[in-house]
């Protein structure tokens, strides 16, 4: 059906705004009691990897573009990280619109990459961070050739606040605790206006904390201001000047809650957890809320029996590199029923 249908009601749609859809969104929650049980909580993972690009990112592009068509744009244009510029191939493919997407060279997961050229896309890997991308696509967007669809665009932040919808019609009201991967601080800044607008309609009882994770390389809201050279693994959040940094803030003070740092070791472990304890594969930086969460545990900070949503925010399928250096190098055995039998035995 497409969030655009789905949530008309609760988006600034008009009757010349295009209803497309690739089917994003209706997003499983997933509960994951293994992992749940082991940190006092009750735990459900928002896998939002099962977004037809592979991330939640396509919910905001579908807005974005729909706008972008009823404007009568021809273009759009994005800095990222990888998926912004997966997604916004793929939407602007469906609509017959012209995709440029720059990317900080070397720094793009290889599945992203290859779905913004299997999409058509323009692409240019500039020599530089997201954040220098960033700042080139908005100075190139100012002449009205382009529209912009980052999550400076406010049509992205109403797309991507159905998550939040989803989430409290899943559970019939908000949880106690989100917990989300925090990198241009789009994302969690959507929930938020999700939450509130849907309290707002007399949906919810109550606000959820909201707890935001970063990457200790990459860790601008924890350290109180921009980090000059964002360096993590989970290269989805590889940011150090976050384009929403007003909004997260005022959100994080009005629901409570706050931001943590957690180390790229963490980040991978949590990934495989997710995978073993839960059967989801998220990729890296999707694990950053899941690691905080165990953090958090081990700290005793993290509340017993608190209904806690982790939004996993891409799927793990796009960093195939990532996954494999975990696993070393594969068993290989004659093709002969001894040598296998031999090589699980204990
Ligand atoms: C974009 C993205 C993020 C970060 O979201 P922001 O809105 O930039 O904070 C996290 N994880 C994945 C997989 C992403 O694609």
């Amino acid at each position: 059906m497409g969030v655009l249908s789905q949530y008309a009601e609760h988006l600034a749609l008009t009757e010349r705004t295009p209803r497309i859809t690739l089917g994003e969104g209706a997003t499983p929650l997933v509960a994951a009691p293994r992992i749940g049980s082991a940190l006092g909580i009750e735990l459900y993972l928002k896998f939002e990897g099962q977004n037809p690009t592979g991330s939640f990112k396509d919910r905001g592009m579908v807005m974005a573009v729909a706008k972008a068509l009823e404007d009568g744009s021809s273009a759009i244009v994005c800095a990222s990280t990888g998926n912004t510029s997966a997604s916004a191939a793929a939407y602007a493919a469906a609509a017959g619109l012209r995709a440029v997407v720059v990317v900080p060279a070397g720094h793009v997961a290889l599945g992203k990459l290859a779905q913004a050229v299997m999409y058509g896309a323009e692409i240019v890997a500039v020599e530089g961070n997201f954040d220098a991308a960033l700042a080139i696509v908005r100075e190139l967007a100012k002449d009205g050739e382009y529209t912009l669809v980052n999550s400076v665009n406010p049509w992205r932040l109403e797309g991507q606040k159905t998550a939040a919808f989803e989430v409290a019609d899943a559970l019939g009201d908000a949880p106690d605790i989100l917990a989300i991967p925090v990198g241009n601080a789009g994302n969690i800044s959507a929930y938020a206006k999700g939450f509130r607008e849907y309290r707002a309609c007399g949906r919810l009882a109550r606000l959820p904390q909201l707890l935001g994770f970063q990457a200790a390389g990459a860790a601008p809201f924890v350290q109180g201001g921009p980090v000059a050279s964002p360096e993590t693994v989970a290269t989805a959040i590889r940011i150090g000047r976050p384009a929403s940094w007003d909004l997260a803030r005022a959100a994080v003070a009005e629901f409570g809650g706050g931001f943590h740092a957690v180390g790229d070791d963490a980040i991978l472990a949590a990934q495989q957890r997710i995978a073993r304890d839960a059967g989801v594969f998220a990729e890296p930086a999707s694990a950053a809320p899941v690691a905080g969460l165990l953090q958090l545990h081990a700290a005793g900070s993290l509340r017993r029996g608190a209904v806690v949503v982790a939004v996993l925010t891409g799927n793990g399928l796009k960093d195939p590199d990532a996954a494999m250096r975990a696993a070393g190098a594969l068993r290989t055995v004659p093709a002969q029923l001894a040598a296998v039998r031999e090589a699980i035995a204990g």
